[in-house]
């Protein structure tokens, strides 16, 4: 399998300092030029970053999501878009391994682990965004049934311009599916307008305009695309962005404790006044919470609890708020420095901005997880009716 030319790493740890070193100099420009050149992508694949979640059968390197989490964290805290970019691929090649048939497994499976293939994941459309069971994108057999036709939308596609496999969600008479298509006839990629944050990741519009795949490139049955494959990957999505929310709240806490150790106010360092000490604690405490809770949800995803969408809901929402305490309060300690536009810390701040969105926006979350516990009371009173 040439997917066998992927760095297969020790452990996690390996990959994260890798990974880490690679970065070190490259996310700065590449948030400054709002790309990522695909030869630099090639680079990171060597070190196995695009196979993390793909099984070692594959060319992946199946590691546990416990450990995928810690690479995600570490990536996201230096280069919030190249983040971006890997959780949709692994979306995507989740999808794969959970719902696809063996041959298609076999077919892209090691290209993706290899890095030769990047997938991105077309949800979202103007009409469709945090409501995803208003599709207007069709995906219809033709009579003779070998082939998929697709047409619509897709918007604010993460990787969008550089993906060669896009995994499509649409319907065909109200039925979901769930289908691979390339770039090629009938598929335009363009530019969304920049983002602030995850902005070298280039969110894109992708039209679809009768475009035609072989319907052996579905995946999954038709009818399970909503509800199963769509809801499975966005609970991967949602631990892969708190990961990442965890990363970039870690750098920020990075910066606002060196600000406190050494800038110096008024004849003492700053980190000698309590309500700056305050902050610290505050961002240090929602860190310390969502990666304990990042690790026990890494398990049930991996596990496939029950309740493991609502679990992967909720990190996902104390990750990202984490995110925002700490992003804050870092660029509020830098004072001038920190509304510099090109400041590190000015692009994790946007980065934790747009994780209240992606993934589900905080409020369709809170509603998921609220509703789940109406639920749960409603089921032990054996009623649907209020009750103290
Ligand atoms: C940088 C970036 C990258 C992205 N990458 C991808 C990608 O790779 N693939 C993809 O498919 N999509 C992607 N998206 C799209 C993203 O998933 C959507 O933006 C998100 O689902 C929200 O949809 P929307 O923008 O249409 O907002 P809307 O659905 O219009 O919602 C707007 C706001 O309304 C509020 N709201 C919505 N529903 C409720 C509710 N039930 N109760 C209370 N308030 C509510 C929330 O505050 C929400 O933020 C990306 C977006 C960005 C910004």
């Amino acid at each position: 399998m040439t997917a066998t030319t992927a760095r297969q790493p020790n452990g996690a740890a390996d990959l994260a300092a890798h990974a880490d070193g690679l970065l070190a100099e490259a996310a700065d420009r590449w948030e400054r030029t709002g790309s990522i050149p695909r030869s630099e992508l090639a680079g990171l694949a060597g070190a196995g970053l695009f196979g993390l979640t793909i099984p070692v059968m594959y060319g992946g390197s199946g590691l546990p999501l416990t450990d995928v989490a810690d690479v995600h964290a570490a990536v996201a805290g230096r280069s919030p878009s190249l983040h971006s970019i890997v959780v949709v691929h692994s979306m995507v090649c989740h999808a794969l391994v959970r719902w696809a048939t063996p041959a298609l497994r076999e077919r892209f499976l090691p290209k993706l682990a290899a890095g030769q293939m990047m997938a991105a994941f077309a949800l979202t459309e103007a009409g469709s965004g945090s409501d995803i069971r208003a599709l207007g994108t069709t995906v219809t057999p033709t009579d003779e049934g070998d082939t998929l036709v697709v047409d619509g939308c897709k918007r604010w596609i993460s990787n969008g311009l550089g993906a060669d496999l896009y995994l499509v969600f649409g319907h065909d008479a109200g039925a979901g599916r769930a289908v691979l298509v390339p770039p090629g006839a009938g598929v335009t990629a363009v530019p969304e307008p920049e983002t602030t944050g995850l902005r070298a990741a280039r969110a894109s519009e992708i039209r679809f305009d009768s475009a035609r795949v072989s319907a052996d490139l579905g995946v999954s049955r038709p009818g399970f695309a909503v509800p199963h494959v769509a809801t499975s990957c966005l609970t991967h999505g949602r631990l892969l962005v708190a990961a990442g929310a965890i990363g970039v709240a870690r750098a920020a806490l990075h910066i606002a404790t060196g600000q406190a150790a050494h800038r110096i106010i008024g004849g003492s360092v700053l980190g000698e006044r309590q309500l700056v000490r305050a902050a610290l604690a505050d961002s240090a405490i929602l860190i310390d919470g969502a990666a304990a809770l990042l690790a026990t949800t890494s398990r049930a995803v991996e596990e496939r609890a029950s309740d493991a969408p609502i679990r992967a809901a909720k990190v996902k929402l104390l990750a990202s708020r984490a995110a925002q305490a700490a992003t804050d309060h870092a660029a509020r300690l830098l004072g001038a420095h920190g509304m510099v536009a090109e400041h590190q810390v000015t692009r994790l701040l946007a980065a934790a901005r747009t994780y209240q969105v992606i993934e589900g926006p905080t409020e369709v979350l809170l509603d998921l997880i609220g509703a789940a516990l109406v639920r749960g009371r409603q089921a032990v009173s054996g009623t649907g009716e209020a009750g103290p």
